[in-house]
């Protein structure tokens, strides 16, 4: 049994932060489940490293764009290591075998007929690295935006070679009818089809006006588009077009994890063009939702400072990935809060999961001599937990293969707590008290065999903690789904050690709260900030009506050592008459703009609150030019 997962390749114009880190996470997670449940896993991770968003953060840097990709890549290898992950192999985009693959990809594709030279016209995106269509970019009065980061799009006319995308509408969408599963989650699926039914644009597959990319063979000039390049990955990797049996064994992939903002590219653009070279199609495109961090989206500034090795450091590893997996309902969007964090670490964690294992082991030590007691006949309470226990385990297992994480934790926990109920319920210390050794061996043995089977069943997500607790009770297998189908792993007789809690709690009002100060002052300007905005006093010398303007004066203002003139909208609250004479204050230094005709210097200030409009003048008289500081 195979199974094959990916993560989206990251584009290295910026660090990982904490949302890159989630969906690796997840994958990893998803990857150590299936190795648990015993596939053979290739789980492969990577970069992606062309395109002109890339080549221009490498110019800022002062970079050349490999010597700055090789950096950056090894930050996010680096990153994955810390964050225990497992990943297989780790593909970038300049790597030599994904460069020839993507030529062989695209040459065949061109062989297939489903290529063609054209002129591109419309409107492109640069951070995205997208094209848009007329009726999919937003317009703001005058400026044209991306739909999708709501940054300024660039018109692009240039000749182009087209992929026939608009030719597979019909099989994309058989494909989504026979496997209804393709897309997930369903409200991610409906988008597409939405997309389908609207029909598709060729899409434009190559560059000119940039070099940094894979050439096309036969006509070097043109550079593969980088989402076309990317994509590809997915089968560089696993040895298309140089390692036939590898490949053969790996693809098709069983899930592509992705986030919802690449999902055209995934569940539209990606099966096309498999189709399009007579590929099979992966089996699952999963697109998980956004991350913010106290509710806001993921900035640049803000992603940096909320390294995910801060929390990992403070945390550890295994708290921060429980929490991802617990608190954000995987697929949807979630918030990001430390605050959670410490509340799901002190509750769920510490409380009860790592006491019960901690007063457990303690009762084992003071009675047994730290050596697991043999079970006897069970009564009627541990008849429901060995019940509620397999019931879980079976909800618990369909819920991952359905990649329902969030719920699969969920319903462990409603376990965990019965599990305390039980522990609670049966009074072992009373027990102790009455000396019914016996009984308080069943019941101490059945809560370690129920521990056991947690750690088991949250080792995906918390494979440390995992580790820990099969130390403690002498489980020394490599836990499998065995272990999970029998009752009764646990040896009688076997070391049960008691150690520290495995969980410490943190109280919650010393959290120093790096996140929140961070966006306290991303919306802060420091005092240099501050002084390059040049304010002076200026005595109002002319003004004047621009004609056929509702709103617009014109003003010459003296400045002291020269005259100006500063065109400004407040004709409906000031006369030209009773602005003469005034000391206002403007923006000396603000770059000249040209409105209705008249060219403006400067800006003058006014506060406005509803329709009411002032302009700022000084207290008294002062020279025309004095500066305001
Ligand atoms: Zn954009």
């Amino acid at each position: 049994m195979k199974f094959y997962i990916t993560t989206p390749i990251y584009y290295v114009n910026s660090e990982p932060h904490i949302g890159s880190a989630y969906t690796t996470i997840i994958a990893d997670i998803i990857a150590r489940y299936k190795r648990l449940m015993g596939y053979e896993v290739f789980f492969l991770t990577g970069t992606d490293e062309h395109g002109q968003k890339v080549y221009q953060a490498a110019q800022q840097a002062g970079k050349e764009p490999k010597e700055f990709c090789d950096e950056l890549a090894e930050k996010f290898k680096s990153l994955w290591k810390e964050l225990e992950i497992t990943n297989d192999h780790f593909v970038r985009t300049t790597d030599d075998y994904h460069v020839r693959t993507v030529q062989i990809f695209v040459e065949k594709m061109i062989e297939n007929g489903d290529v063609y030279k054209g002129v591109y016209k419309g409107w492109y995106c640069i951070p995205c690295e997208t094209y848009w269509n007329e009726d999919e970019v937003i317009r703001d009065g005058s400026s044209v935006l991306c739909p999708e980061c709501k940054r300024p799009v660039k018109w692009l006319e240039e000749e182009n070679y087209f992929f026939r995308l608009s030719k597979y509408r019909d099989a994309l969408l058989k494909h989504y009818e026979e496997h209804p599963d393709f897309v997930e989650p369903d409200f991610r699926k409906n988008e597409m089809l939405k997309i389908l039914e609207g029909g598709l644009k060729d899409l434009s597959i190559t560059r000119t006006t940039f070099k940094w990319g894979v050439p096309l063979p036969r006509d070097p000039s043109h550079v593969i588009y980088v989402w076309v390049d990317a994509l590809i990955n997915y089968v560089s990797a696993i040895g298309y077009g140089w390692d036939e049996e590898t490949f053969k064994k790996w693809w098709p992939a069983n899930v592509h994890l992705i986030g919802k903002e690449i999902n055209r590219f995934h569940s539209i653009v990606w099966p096309a063009m498999l189709m399009s070279v007579g590929l099979p199609l992966p089996e699952k495109v999963f697109a998980h939702g956004w991350l913010t961090v106290n509710g806001q989206k993921i900035s640049k500034s803000l992603g940096n400072a909320i390294d995910p090795r801060y929390f990992v450091n403070k945390y550890g590893n295994d708290v921060v990935r429980y929490y991802l997996v617990r608190e954000i309902s995987f697929g949807k969007d979630g918030d990001f809060s430390e605050e959670k964090l410490v509340g799901r670490l002190n509750s769920d964690l510490a409380n009860d999961y790592g006491n019960l294992l901690h007063r457990a082991t303690a009762m084992v030590q003071k009675y047994f001599n730290g050596s697991l007691p043999r079970p006897s006949e069970g009564e009627g309470i541990d008849n429901w937990l060995k019940e509620r226990y397999f019931q879980t385990k079976d909800e618990y297992l369909k819920l991952m293969d359905s990649y329902k994480l969030t719920e699969a934790l969920e319903k462990l926990w409603l376990f965990i707590a019965d599990v305390n109920k039980y522990f609670n319920d049966t009074q072992p210390w009373v027990l102790a008290k009455e000396n019914k050794m016996d009984r308080l061996g069943t019941v101490l043995y059945n809560t370690l065999e129920t521990i056991l089977k947690v750690a088991i069943m949250t080792s995906p997500v918390m494979p440390d903690t995992s580790e820990k607790v099969f130390g403690r009770l002498s489980f020394d297998a490599k836990p499998s789904l065995e272990h999970l189908e029998e009752w009764g792993v646990l040896k009688p007789g076997s070391a049960v050690k008691h150690g520290e809690p495995l969980f410490q709690k943190v109280e919650v009002q010393n959290l120093k709260k790096v996140v929140e100060t961070v966006i306290v002052e991303e919306n802060t300007i420091t005092i240099d900030e501050f002084s390059k905005v040049d304010l002076r006093v200026a005595k109002v010398v002319e003004a004047e009506r621009i004609p056929n303007s509702r709103k617009l004066i014109r003003l010459v203002v003296d400045l002291g050592s020269e005259k100006r003139q500063i065109v400004a909208g407040i004709a409906e609250h000031y006369t030209p008459e009773e602005l003469v004479g005034k000391n206002i204050i403007v923006v000396a230094n603000l770059k000249p703009a040209k409105l209705m005709g008249y060219e403006s210097r400067g800006m003058l200030l006014a506060a406005k609150h509803g329709e009411t409009l002032r302009l700022l003048t000084v207290d008294g008289d002062i020279a025309p030019g004095a500066k305001i500081s």
